[in-house]
């Protein structure tokens, strides 16, 4: 991807500034020093093997993937096969003994930062404040799950009359597969990871065809910290792969993180079987959320958290804003403020620290995302250039006439408004509500009552009030939707651990 270099240093991260994901392994951007280095390391051509995280494992480790479908298929059984010999022993182990896993795991990625940094950068087209924040927040979910794990996952002895010993046991369920996206290749693909090894299941997992060398480092790391070869198999692939994954009677679970369409298409083949065990789906999938600003609101602050909520990491992020819906009275103020921020936005290669908005994930993404951008170009009230070289969809504003006339997630950075009047909030809530998605919302108001209505009454997993709608952070926003944007439990959430286990409950007359 081409783009120009910055050498001025430090960051320009006045908008996108790394999240608050609250661990240790954070940049300090004001130390010029530091961030030099790290910027260099991130574009350091990725060493083939013998990194730190040795990316040899691509080859070494995994089976490979195979374009014949018979091929795959006999992979996919192959690595279950390993997956599902390994997981008594896995089981078998204390709950501690994995949390320690999970926590050496933690350490692990922050020592490797740089280096896993490169490969978010390289290989996913993440933004420097973006590839910060991917690290960290694999990291967290490492720390929280081992937390979570160590204080829920114990016996617990339940109540009887005397002469009678009850006790309940959570454990794992068996083989799960996890099926990761590309949009958050480290984070969300180890996430899902590591909760089913902590609760004590085998896992096989599927890297998104787009990012597998960020996912073999992830899972060689994870190995280095404990987890034994057999526990964790990763099967690069697509869908091919995946629909192999999903159809093997071995397989107790899946956690995935992509699209409506692919979670039904799994959920319909984890019933083709008659035969088979009925067995846990979680999905985490899209979403078309919207902002809801009113006329109280602070439009500084709107304009800021609409450029973040829609543009950072080029908008391709399931939480990210889609439907602006500004009250009409102060509509044409936010949308001429909105539109002069928008100008500020540095479009540019993905390792330079001075970009803001990278280029897509895909030459798919990228066609996908400019034929329709061309199609509503009688709408465009705002739109930005971008560099010749690269997959770099340009920001774009575009107005609709209704809340009714956005009916499809583009996973991009462009961005609809439309207006509501007002008065007229309970309705312009249902009217969000009737899409049938549910994962993240957002109001900008002053007024207590707009907070109180729009908590009571918007059906989203995620709703964010005054601030911006991105950046879930593990432990404090457990994240994910309802309705057609997923199945719950919530990612890094005090719940999400129960869902890949399995309960049992002994009960002895002594
Ligand atoms: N957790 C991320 C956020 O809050 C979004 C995850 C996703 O895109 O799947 O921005």
């Amino acid at each position: 991807v081409g783009g120009r270099r910055h050498p001025s240093i430090p960051l320009p991260v006045d908008l996108f500034g790394a999240e608050g994901h609250r661990n240790s392994a954070g940049l300090d951007l004001s130390d010029v020093a530091t961030l030099e280095a790290t910027v260099k390391a991130v574009n350091a051509p990725l060493a083939p093997a013998g990194g730190a995280v040795d990316l040899a494992v691509a080859s070494a480790d995994m089976p490979s993937p195979n374009p014949s479908r018979e091929r795959e298929g006999s992979d996919v059984a192959a690595a279950i096969g390993l997956a599902h010999a390994a997981f008594p022993g896995w089981s078998r182990t204390s709950v501690d003994d994995r949390a320690a896993c999970l926590e050496r795991l933690a350490d692990l990625l922050e020592a490797n930062r740089d280096e896993l940094m490169g490969i978010c950068v390289q290989e996913a087209f993440k933004t420097i404040p973006d590839a910060i924040g991917e690290v960290r927040e694999a990291a967290d979910f490492c720390r929280y799950y081992a937390r979570e794990a160590r204080a829920k996952l114990q016996p617990m002895e339940l109540p009887g009359p005397t002469g009678e010993r009850n006790t309940l046991h959570i454990e794992g369920r068996g083989v799960w597969t996890t099926i990761a996206p590309w949009n958050f290749p480290l984070a969300i693909f180890l996430g899902q990871t590591v909760a089913a090894l902590v609760t004590g299941n085998a896992v096989v997992a599927k890297p998104a065809p787009q990012t597998p060398r960020i996912a073999a480092a992830a899972v060689r790391l994870a190995h280095r910290a404990g987890v034994p070869k057999d526990v964790l198999v990763l099967v690069p692939g697509g869908p091919e792969v995946g629909a192999a994954l999903t159809a093997d009677p071995r397989i107790q679970g899946v956690a995935f993180t992509g699209s409506t369409g692919t979670a039904r298409k799994i959920a319909r083949a984890l019933l083709d079987d008659e035969t088979r065990p009925i067995v846990p789906l979680i999905a985490e999938t899209g979403g078309i959320n919207a902002m809801i600003v009113d006329s109280t609101a602070l439009p500084e602050q709107v304009v800021a958290d609409v450029i973040a909520s829609s543009f950072r990491s080029a908008g391709q992020r399931c939480s990210a804003l889609r439907l602006l819906l500004v009250q009409a009275d102060v509509a044409d103020t936010v949308i001429e403020m909105l539109s002069g921020a928008m100008d500020t936005l540095t479009i540019g290669a993905p390792g330079d620290p001075a970009t803001d908005v990278g280029p897509v994930i895909d030459r798919a993404a990228y066609d996908r995302l400019m034929g329709y951008r061309e199609s509503v170009r009688t709408r465009w009230v705002k739109t930005l250039d971008v560099p010749a070289d690269g997959l770099f969809v340009p920001p774009t504003l575009i107005r609709i006439d209704a809340i009714e006339d956005l009916n499809q997630e583009w996973f991009g950075p462009v961005l609809h408004v439309a207006t509501w009047a007002a008065g007229t909030l309970s309705e312009t809530i249902a009217r969000v509500n009737a899409k049938g998605y549910g994962l993240t919302m957002g109001l900008h108001s002053r007024i207590a009552r707009a907070a109180e209505v729009t908590e009571a009454e918007a059906a989203v997993g995620n709703l964010y009030i005054n601030r911006s709608m991105i950046g879930a952070v593990v432990g404090s926003q457990p994240f994910g939707g309802e309705g057609l944007s997923g199945t719950g439990p919530k990612a890094g959430g005090p719940r999400y651990l129960y869902r890949f286990c399995a309960e049992r409950a002994v009960s002895v007359d002594t």
